[in-house]
C-alpha cells in the first residue's frame, strides 16, 4: 500500500478524536529551524468533519487489539487497516508543514502489542522531528495509559501537548464497552502526566535549565451519547478533571454511529447542540466561576438545549437579578446573560470614570437582545420590566438546530455566554 492510500485511511481514522487544538502552545521552540505554532502564513485546514485546525491529523496504525464498542478501529471491526513507519509520518509532516498545509502534528493510534510498543513508536516520531529535523511546530502525542514512565517522561519531552483519553465519562460505561480501559488507570496516567508538568514548570521557575514537559499541557476527550449517561455526570467528570489533574482542556464528541456497531450502542448521533451546550457548560466552569450541580438540576440532569446553559441558570434564578451593572462586582456581572468575561473586563474598567449606559454596554457588544432583561444600567432600560414574565424563556429559547461541529466550538470559545 503506498503511502497515499495510507493517508486516506490513516487521516479519516483518526477524525473521531476531538481531543486536539494547538491552543496553549509557545512560540516556535528555540533553536528550530522549521516550523511556527504561530504567525503569518498559516495555512488552516480542516478534516473531513471539521474537528481540527491546522494540523495534520493521523493514526500511526488504526490496528487495535483493544475492542472498545464505540470505535470503528476496534480489533473486531472489519475496517480496511494501514499502518505508517516512523519515517513515513516524520517525512509527511515536515512535507505538509513545507507546502503550509499544516501548522503541527496530531498523532494517535490503536494499540499494537501493547502500550510500551506503541507509546515507543508514538515518541520516535516527536523525537526524530526535533532532533534530526529541527522541526519546532506543534506535536500533540496521544499517550496509552500504562505505558512506562519513561516513555511519556520521554514523549512529554518533545511533544507540546499529551492527551489520554478517557473516553467515557463514567467507569459503568468503560466496563460496558470497553472493558480493557479502566478509569483508575487513565486517571493514573494523567495524574503522572500533571505531575511531570508542574515539577517541569517549578524548575524552570526556580532558573533550572531542565527540558519542558508538555509545555502545551494535557487535554482529554469524552464521548457524548454512546450511553445514557447524563450531561450532569458528563459536567462532573469534567470538572474533577481540571481541580485533580489540571488538564487544559476537555474535549466533548458527539458519537458518531459506526458500522456493524454492538446493539448496545444508539443507533444515531445525539443532536450536536447538545455537544454545543457542553462546551458552553464547560466555558462557564472554567471562566465564569459556575459549579457543575448549577447548571444541571436533580430533577433534568441535561442541559436545556434550547437555550444556553448561562441563560437557563439566570432564567431559573430571576430573584438574583437584575444586577446593577454600575455598582455589581465581577462575580455578579459574570452572571449576566449575554455578557462575556471580556466585557466585564471593559465595564469594571469604563466604570470607573464614568456610569454605564444602555448605549454603552451595546458599544461594548454584549449579546444585549439576552442582557437587557437582566441590567439596570444608569438611563431607563425599559426591557428590565419583562424579567418576571412567564414566556421570557420561551421569548429567548433558540430554535434547536444541528449546528456544525466547527461552529459550535467557535461559538463555544467566543466567550459572550
Ligand atoms: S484503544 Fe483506541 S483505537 Fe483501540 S479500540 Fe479503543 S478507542 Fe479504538
Amino acid at each position: 500500500m503506498d503511502v497515499k492510500d495510507k493517508l486516506a485511511i490513516l487521516a479519516d481514522a483518526a477524525k473521531y478524536d476531538a481531543s486536539c487544538a494547538s491552543s496553549g502552545s509557545g512560540k516556535t521552540r528555540a533553536g528550530s529551524t522549521i516550523g511556527s505554532t504561530e504567525g503569518m502564513g498559516i495555512c488552516h485546514s480542516y478534516t473531513p468533519d471539521g474537528r481540527c485546525i491546522s494540523l495534520l491529523k493521523i493514526l500511526l496504525t488504526n490496528f487495535c487489539i483493544y475492542d472498545c464498542q464505540y470505535c470503528v478501529n476496534r480489533i473486531s471491526s472489519d475496517t480496511p487497516r494501514a499502518r505508517f513507519s516512523v519515517a513515513e509520518v516524520v517525512s509527511l509532516t515536515l512535507e505538509f508543514y513545507r507546502r503550509n498545509y499544516i501548522e503541527g502534528l496530531f498523532l494517535s493510534s490503536g494499540i499494537i502489542q501493547n502500550p510500551d510498543y506503541t507509546m515507543e513508536q508514538l515518541t520516535a516520531v516527536a523525537k526524530v522531528l526535533r532532533t534530526e529535523h529541527h522541526y519546532g511546530g506543534y506535536i500533540h502525542l496521544k499517550t496509552i495509559p500504562n505505558a512506562n514512565e519513561d516513555l511519556i517522561e520521554e514523549a512529554g519531552r518533545w511533544a507540546d501537548r499529551l492527551s489520554v483519553n478517557i473516553e467515557l465519562p463514567t467507569e459503568k460505561d468503560l466496563i460496558r464497552l470497553a472493558p480493557e480501559k479502566k478509569k483508575p488507570e487513565i486517571v493514573d496516567a494523567m495524574q503522572g502526566i500533571s505531575e511531570k508538568i508542574t515539577e517541569s514548570r517549578e524548575d524552570r521557575k526556580r532558573g533550572f535549565n531542565s527540558p519542558r514537559f508538555a509545555p502545551a499541557g494535557q487535554s482529554t476527550q469524552m464521548i457524548v451519547g454512546a450511553t445514557p449517561t447524563p450531561d450532569k455526570t458528563i459536567l462532573k467528570t469534567a470538572a474533577e478533571l481540571y481541580d485533580g489533574q489540571k488538564l487544559r482542556r476537555v474535549y466533548y464528541s458527539a458519537y458518531s454511529p459506526i458500522p456493524h456497531a454492538d446493539a448496545r450502542l444508539p443507533g444515531q448521533s445525539p443532536p450536536l447542540v447538545r455537544e454545543h451546550r457542553l462546551y458552553q457548560a464547560d466555558w462557564l466552569l472554567r471562566f465564569y466561576g459556575f459549579d457543575a450541580s448549577e447548571l444541571v438540576t436533580e430533577s433534568d440532569q441535561n442541559l436545556s438545549l434550547d437555550v444556553d446553559p448561562k441563560l437557563a441558570w439566570a432564567l431559573a434564578n430571576r430573584h438574583c437579578f437584575p444586577i446593577d451593572v454600575n455598582s455589581a462586582c465581577r462575580e455578579e456581572l459574570l452572571r449576566i446573560p449575554g455578557i462575556g468575561a471580556r466585557s466585564v473586563k471593559r465595564i469594571l474598567k469604563i466604570r470607573r470614570f464614568q456610569h454605564i449606559r444602555m448605549l454603552d454596554l451595546k458599544k461594548l457588544k454584549v449579546a444585549w437582545n439576552r442582557a437587557k432583561y437582566f441590567v439596570l444600567t444608569i438611563d431607563h432600560n425599559p426591557a428590565v420590566k419583562q424579567l418576571d414574565m412567564l414566556d421570557l424563556h420561551q421569548k429567548l429559547r433558540q430554535p434547536t438546530q444541528q449546528l456544525m461541529l466547527f461552529d459550535a466550538i467557535e461559538s463555544a470559545t467566543s466567550g459572550e455566554v
